[in-house]
């Protein structure tokens, strides 16, 4: 309101927020070089289209583990994917994809999104949270019909997914071209790092459901190519990462984009492993308020399917001790996590000049590289990838058989997120956390509990720490399961001792990663 028009006499406060409002709307596009990435095209053959890793010894335990739905009427759950009513081609997909039967979130999520209410889902780490959201939206779809894939400038879609990785929407649009795979529904995805005008070609030549990014989702909006007036369900994964400091004003500018129905006028979907009380309490700005609160386990706590142990370490002998492990316990995959994009460089080289046959992953490695470096991986090319926080959540590849913390990160929900690259689908996994009294005390509570509750051992000189340290106050761990829908007030507190500091670590997180 301050600008008069003339550019050269107005103060520099309002040239930075003139010049801000005029970033955000597009006006300036952004220096830098253009992307021009454009993947490799995916194979189109089902045994590519369906491949997929065996269940683990623990996955028929699923079903033993306590599921608390809070909220009014909650329909029934199911117990087969017979009574989930899905339509042929789903069943044929679900089947080719080795589903025999639906894990505990899918048991309780798929009637509750089938039923048209809104979910906020809590269950631990690869137990199936992707199909419990994809199957009942893709039947819905297809029972409703879906407007045939056809050219056209501008796609409206029918469903619109958001995750805070690359790959890990990338890995969300796989599952949904997997489970849509011989139907109408026709999913396309959309992040930075890869041309936009590949990825517009792609959407305008049919979309139902748009798997993105924000930034590039908002930026294929901003742009006119995709519409949000027919968009029915809007589905946060890692929804806890969604709603932080770090992606919320990009989430509110969603909802808020021309177009998009109100939250009474389409199914809000929330998904994640970690859910702190605030972001719950702010997550409810994005739901109706009748929604359903699902808990599968513990709210935060750890796949009990992992081992966790933990070492404790000096700043200066982390390196040696890494070589040592990896050298001691077996090289097969393995991801080893460090704070910084510098650290998993200068580690990465380390373990290669040692003959470790080493890979990494982080924000500042080009797209094409981080897609390398993830088949490397997951072909075993490459047994070792380091990484930072950016490859922390969601994502699924086979056989991780182990998980290194070299540095432990600075918040509770990103420990659970990251131990459960392993142990996955009822498989078991390893993890091997360094913890430097000098640098890591401050989580020790917090991990004292979440050994617990995982029913691990913890070692006494981790319990030491936790309750003699500074600001200890020898508060003993909680150990009894408590649901924590944030409704329930303070008495359903979830693990996360530390949740109120998780915020800003998670911004930390952001920025250290340029995530998008
Ligand atoms: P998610 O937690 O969605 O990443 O899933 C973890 C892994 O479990 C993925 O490889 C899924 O394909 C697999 N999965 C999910 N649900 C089932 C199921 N009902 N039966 C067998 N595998 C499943």
């Amino acid at each position: 309101s301050e600008f008069n028009g003339n550019v050269s006499s107005c103060s520099p406060a309002v040239w930075t927020s003139l010049f801000q409002s005029c970033h955000k709307e597009f006006l300036f596009q952004p220096t830098g070089p253009r992307v021009t990435y454009i993947p490799p095209t995916l194979p189109e053959d089902e045994d590519s289209i369906f491949a997929h890793y065996e269940t683990g010894i623990n996955f028929d335990k699923y079903d033993d583990i306590l599921v608390d739905v809070s909220g009014a009427n909650p329909p029934q759950a199911i117990m087969t994917f017979d009574e989930a009513g899905l339509c042929e081609s789903l069943r044929k997909t679900v089947s080719k994809s080795g589903y025999v039967k639906p894990t505990p979130v899918q048991k309780h999520g798929i009637p509750i999104i089938s039923a048209g209410r809104d979910l906020m889902a809590c269950a631990q780490t690869g137990s199936g949270k992707t199909a419990a959201f994809l199957l009942p939206i893709l039947q819905q779809l297809m029972a409703d019909g879906v407007a045939a894939s056809s050219f056209s400038e501008l796609q409206e879609p029918e469903a619109v997914i958001v995750a805070p990785t690359r790959e890990l929407i990338n890995q969300i649009y796989l599952e949904a071209r997997k489970f849509a795979f011989g139907t109408c529904v026709r999913p396309v995805v959309v992040y930075g790092g890869v041309s936009t005008g590949h990825q517009i070609r792609e959407i305008s030549r049919g979309c139902n459901v748009l798997c993105g990014t924000p930034g590039r989702l908002l930026d294929v909006i901003g742009r006119g190519k995709v519409g949000l007036s027919k968009v029915r369900y809007f589905v946060l994964d890692e929804a806890d990462r969604m709603l932080d400091m770090g992606f919320e004003p990009d989430m509110r500018r969603l909802v808020g984009s021309p177009g998009m129905p109100s939250k009474e006028n389409r199914q809000t979907l929330m998904f994640s492993a970690t859910y702190p009380e605030d972001i719950q309490r702010m997550a409810a700005d994005f739901l109706k308020t009748d929604y359903l609160f699902l808990a599968v386990g513990v709210v935060g706590g750890a796949c009990s399917d992992v081992e966790q142990t933990f070492v404790q370490v000096t700043k200066f002998s982390k390196r040696e001790q890494l070589l040592d492990l990896l050298k001691t316990t077996g090289m097969e995959r393995t991801m080893v996590f460090v704070e910084t994009k510098r650290q998993a460089d200068f580690i990465a080289t380390y373990l290669c000049q040692e003959k470790v046959p080493t890979t990494s992953i982080h924000g500042d490695r080009e797209q094409r590289e981080r897609e390398q470096a993830l088949a490397d991986f997951r072909s075993g090319k490459c047994p070792v990838l380091v990484a930072t926080s950016v490859a922390a959540r969601g994502l699924d590849i086979p056989d991780v058989q182990h998980v290194v913390n070299f540095d432990l990160p600075n918040n509770i929900d990103e420990y659970v997120h990251r131990i459960g690259r392993t142990g996955r689908c009822g498989n078991t996994g390893r993890a091997v956390s360094f913890f430097d009294p000098d640098s890591d005390d401050q989580l020790a509570r917090s991990l004292v509990t979440i050994l617990s509750k995982a029913q691990q051992e913890v070692p006494s000189w981790l319990e030491d720490s936790a309750f003699s340290g500074p600001g200890s106050m020898g508060v003993a761990p909680r150990k009894t399961f408590a649901s924590s829908d944030s409704r329930k007030g303070p008495q359903g507190g979830s693990v996360q001792d530390d949740s109120v500091q998780s915020q800003s670590a998670a911004q930390t997180a952001h920025d250290e990663e340029e995530w998008d």
